[in-house]
C-alpha cells in the first residue's frame, strides 16, 4: 500500500514525498483510509510509530478538499494534546505536511500570555492544537467557539487522563457539534479510556498496531 492508495490529496502527497517517506507506517495504513471515510477512530498507538502523520495527513486532506474561510473565533478542526511539547510537535507536523496548502493554525497552551493566542483565535483558523486547560480558558472568555468544529483528535488520551484532564475533556467534547468526526489515540486502553470512547465516539473503528 502506498500513500496515494490511502486517499491523500495531491498537495499532501507532495509534502510526504518531500519528507522522503516512501511508504505509510502500519498505523498510517490503518488510520488514513478510515479517517478519509469520515469514520471515528479508537486507536492504540505508541510514540515513534508515525501516529502524528496518521491523523494529520487525512485531516489536511479534508481541509484541502473543502477550502473555506473559517468564521472568526472558530476552528474547523481541533487537536487536543496533554503537554505543550506534544502540542508544539503536532503543530510542526501540520506546518510540514501542510506546506503546499498553507492551512491556518495556532498552538494554544498554558503558562504564556493569553493575548497573542486570542489574536490568532479571533481570525478564525483551520486547525487549533491545544492543551485542554488553556483551551477551556479561551472558551470561557469567548476567544474560541467550537460550534463549527467538525473534526476532533485526542492525542495521547491516556496521558491527558493521568494529568487530570478528564473533566475538561468531557466538557470540551460536550460543546462540539454533531455530526462530527472524533479520533481518540492512546498508548494504552484502560477502562477510563474505553468509557470516554463509549460516551463520545460514534461506532468507532478500533485500530491497534
Ligand atoms: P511519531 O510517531 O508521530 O512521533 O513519528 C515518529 C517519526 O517517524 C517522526 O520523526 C516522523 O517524521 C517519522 N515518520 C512518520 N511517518 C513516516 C513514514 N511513513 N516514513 C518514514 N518516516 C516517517
Amino acid at each position: 500500500k502506498t500513500f496515494a492508495d490511502a486517499g491523500l490529496a495531491e498537495p499532501i502527497l507532495r509534502a510526504v514525498t518531500a519528507q522522503g517517506y516512501e511508504n505509510p507506517t502500519p498505523i498510517q495504513s490503518e488510520v488514513i483510509p478510515v479517517m478519509s471515510a469520515g469514520e471515528d477512530v479508537l486507536g492504540i498507538a505508541q510514540t515513534g510509530t508515525g501516529k502524528t502523520a496518521a491523523f494529520v495527513l487525512p485531516l489536511l486532506t479534508q481541509l484541502a478538499k473543502e477550502r473555506k474561510k473559517p468564521e472568526p473565533h472558530t476552528c474547523r478542526a481541533l487537536i487536543l494534546a496533554p503537554t505543550r511539547e506534544l502540542a508544539s510537535q503536532i503543530a510542526e507536523s501540520v506546518r510540514t505536511y501542510g506546506q503546499f496548502i498553507g492551512p491556518s493554525f495556532a498552538v494554544i497552551f498554558g503558562g504564556v500570555k493569553h493575548g497573542p493566542q486570542l489574536r490568532a483565535l479571533s481570525r478564525g483558523l483551520d486547525i487549533v492544537i491545544a492543551t485542554p486547560g488553556r483551551l477551556e480558558d479561551h472558551m470561557s472568555t469567548g476567544g474560541i467557539k467550537l460550534s463549527a468544529t467538525t473534526t476532533i483528535v485526542l492525542d495521547e488520551a491516556d496521558q491527558m487522563l493521568d494529568l487530570g484532564f478528564a473533566p475538561a475533556i468531557r466538557r470540551i467534547l460536550s460543546k462540539l457539534p454533531k455530526p462530527r468526526q472524533t479520533v481518540l489515540l492512546s498508548a494504552t486502553m484502560p477502562t477510563q479510556i474505553r468509557k470516554l470512547a463509549k460516551e463520545f465516539l460514534n461506532n468507532p473503528k478500533e485500530i491497534s498496531v
